[in-house]
């Protein structure tokens, strides 16, 4: 630690800010987080432990250091997966300090990349339509068999992103109206987030999450003016833009007058749990913010609350379950998605060793941190293999992608499904059954 504070001091770059989180000073040093730290697990250094990374903002709060690339390279190794704050005996939230002192640094990298990522995070992600039109463009890159014609010649970090591109699809979500009833008697109005990338990427997903939260009594509202839920802006410093588009929800999704605001991606959800937070000292939004979080629930943990309706069929498959970080760490949500699982008849689950440990993907870390990304990929990998299932349940749309990444890179060969896509997939097969015949 003493030698990356000496780096620190001496850094080309020096800029001193003060950096104001009270959640510094509840840390302890106890180091009960470091085993749980991915990338402290990975490397054995202390910066690169959530107690070294606690002690350098402090240090930089202080004033004490300075704040250079390197001390951004500390910063942004980090997955913010949030495995620190479950183990943490003092509550510290780790979330809060990363991600208030990577709003003060900004991103790290060169000049350019900075500005790409700026126009990601400003100009595309708050504006579905653009990123419609970027995602046409990309699947005509796939489809036309230019992607196999270019992707050879492309420099070897670009290659390897470009390798990453998921197929995407013709289809997309048709859950797009306003309000759909709900099937049998009504239990609850939720609201659903269409999500970013979702309808773009997982159509189907969102499409089998809306089916089953109808199939279970709710009438189900897709507010208008809704918006990326801004999770990218402001784990990557981009707070402004992230507090703008949590206005633009709140507006959205408060006048909607509904029981829960249901995600079915679990770095949304997180996010959106926290508008609280990241509108407090926003006196129009601030108490708005608060209620808006706490109406949002994950798909699973609201059915999980209100309890499953209707006759679910067999599903004759093991699979084991991937804890996305956003749902087990930044929601603490774990057992309802086992208990929705273990409710689909002829389903085995079999739990995996380190199901709570990051597969690597962490929002765009997997391109941003490829090498380190791929190596956690590669641990994740074998601990599915060892549970014997043919399929993976993993209900974030970043790990799945990233789980299905490794399922052709290194192996197994395992499915990997949304929990919400195995129920909807378990009412259809009810539905079929004998039983209901006639
Ligand atoms: S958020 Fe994850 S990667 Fe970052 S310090 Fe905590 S445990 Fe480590
Ligand atoms: S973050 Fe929590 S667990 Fe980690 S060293 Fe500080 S007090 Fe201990």
């Amino acid at each position: 630690m003493e030698d990356s504070l000496h780096n620190l001091r001496h850094g080309d770059q020096p800029k001193i800010a003060t950096l104001d989180i009270p959640e510094l000073y509840q840390c302890v040093h106890c180091g009960l987080c470091l085993n749980q730290c991915p990338t402290y697990r990975a490397l054995r250094l202390e910066p690169e432990s959530p107690r070294g990374r606690i002690h350098l903002v402090k240090a930089a709060a202080d004033g004490r250091i300075e704040l250079n690339e390197r001390f951004k390279e500390h910063l942004y190794l980090c997955l913010l997966c949030r495995a620190c704050e479950t183990a943490c005996p003092s509550g510290v939230q780790y979330g809060h300090i990363a991600e208030t002192a990577r709003a003060v640094i900004g991103p790290p990298g060169s000049k350019l990349g900075r500005i790409i990522l700026n126009l990601a995070f400003t100009q595309l992600l708050p504006f579905p339509g653009r990123l419609k039109i970027l995602f046409g463009v990309l699947r005509l890159y796939q489809r036309t068999g230019l992607q196999r014609l270019v992707q050879p010649l492309l420099p070897r970090k670009i290659r390897q992103m470009d390798a990453m591109l998921p197929a995407i699809p013709q289809r997309r979500s048709q859950a797009n109206a306003q309000v759909l009833s709900a099937i049998g008697p009504r239990r609850a109005r939720v609201a659903f987030l269409n999500g970013c990338v979702m309808p773009l990427l997982f159509g189907d997903i969102n499409d089998a999450t809306v089916r089953v939260l109808q199939r279970n009594g709710c009438e189900v509202v897709f507010p208008k003016g809704q918006t990326c839920c801004g999770a990218l802006n402001t784990h990557n410093g981009e707070t402004s833009s992230a507090k703008e588009m949590a206005r633009r929800n709140i507006d959205a999704f408060l006048t909607a007058g509904v029981d829960a605001i249901i995600v079915n991606a679990a770095g949304c959800g997180a996010a959106m749990k926290e508008y609280g937070h990241l509108l407090g000292d926003d006196p129009d939004y601030a108490d708005k913010a608060r209620r808006f979080s706490s109406l949002v629930k994950d798909a699973a943990e609201f059915l999980a609350q209100i309890g499953l309706a209707g006759k679910l069929g067999e599903l004759r498959m093991t699979v084991t379950y991937q804890d996305p970080c956003h749902l087990a760490h930044g929601q603490r949500v774990r057992s309802q998605p086992r208990q929705l699982l273990q409710a689909i008849p002829g389903l085995k689950l079999v739990e995996m060793n380190g199901s709570e440990r990051c597969c690597g993907s962490a929002g765009i870390y997997n391109i941003t941190h490829a090498e380190m990304s791929q190596q956690l990929l590669q641990e994740k990998m074998p601990a599915i293999a060892a549970t014997g299932a043919e399929a993976v349940v993993a209900p974030n749309p970043g790990c799945m992608l990233q789980l299905r990444y490794g399922a052709q890179k290194y192996g197994p060969n395992v499915e990997v499904y949304h929990l919400m896509d195995l129920l909807d997939r378990a009412y259809a097969s009810g539905e079929s059954s004998p039983a209901n015949e006639g």
